[in-house]
């Protein structure tokens, strides 16, 4: 049998709470007790969230916790070459759209008018696809001319290559279910940008397939995600690893946490006396 392979993929654009921690845990925890890998991704490729000192709390609120990964740690920002290559390889099912978020705003809002627009699992609108129908000169005529664009996978172009998908969800108790991936929710997402050979969803399909990830375990809140991973490990050829999406830690109104409440960043109860074994229990781990 393989080994399996665990994985953390954390954000460096805020400190860590306590959602992180049961992520983290579970994580870590799974790999001792199967006797597999830890490793640890600092997902930094958004440049005007990321910071330096928050990737070093990371390192420092995960110790904290007792926990230790395999160096050196992959860091997205250093992969950007490979994301590049990746993108060449989607030849054909790619389009440069031009819009920003404003327009779309407004063509969504134009085209409501008549009938109620669908809106993805996060709540955002679908692209309306208007740039899709430009002509092939069209676009890289404004594409040399400097603008901005967002690099969008033609969805419906995608599924008819890859076909109906599916991934296989484990409960981590050893119950595993067949999932049907409906990438369709989410329309054209976007891959890539101008300024970044990259967008979530592909570095974390070429990132997991190239450290050879066998389980990603993270929150249900990318439960829907997994569909447009499904596709483009498909496109790409890529083993699709085992998926376990866990439960969420909410607040007191039953929301996500978020980054920037200060009360239940690791290193605030930290700070407030808290032990790595009070973390533990605070995320119904012990
Ligand atoms: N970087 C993502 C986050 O911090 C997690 C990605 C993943 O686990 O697939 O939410």
């Amino acid at each position: 049998m393989t080994t399996p392979v665990f994985r953390f993929a954390p954000s460096p654009n805020g400190y860590l709470h306590l959602g992180h921690a049961l992520s983290a845990l579970i994580n870590f925890d799974m790999a001792r007790a199967t006797g597999g890998r830890f490793l640890l991704r600092i997902e930094d490729i958004d440049v005007a969230r990321c910071r330096p000192h928050y990737e070093q709390a990371i390192y420092q609120d995960l110790t904290w916790l007792g926990i230790t990964w395999e160096e050196p740690v992959r860091r997205q920002s250093a992969q950007l070459d490979g994301y590049r290559a990746a993108l060449t390889r989607l030849d054909g099912l790619l389009y440069a759209s031009f819009e920003t978020r404003g327009e779309i705003a407004r063509l969504v809002a134009d085209r409501e008018r008549q009938a109620p627009w669908p809106r993805d699992p996060d709540g955002a609108p679908l692209y309306p696809g208007d740039s899709r129908s430009l002509s092939a000169a069209e676009r890289l005529r404004r594409m040399e001319a400097g603008e901005p664009y967002a690099l969008r996978l033609d969805m419906a172009a995608a599924l008819a290559r890859t076909g109906a998908l599916t991934w296989i969800e484990s409960d981590c108790g050893g119950k595993t279910t067949s999932v049907a991936a409906r990438p369709q929710m989410w329309g054209d997402v976007v891959l890539a940008r101008k300024e970044t050979p990259t967008s979530y969803h592909l570095s974390v399909v070429i990132d997991d397939a190239e450290q050879g990830v066998t389980h990603v375990v993270r929150g249900q809140d990318l439960f829907a995600a997994t569909a447009v991973h499904r596709v483009l490990q498909a496109l790409f050829a890529l083993p699709a690893p085992i998926y376990h999406h866990h439960r969420l830690i909410l607040d007191a109104d039953g929301q996500k946490l978020s980054k920037s409440t200060q009360a239940t960043a690791l290193r605030a109860l930290r700070e407030n006396g808290a032990t790595s074994a009070d973390i533990r229990r605070m995320v119904g781990l012990a």
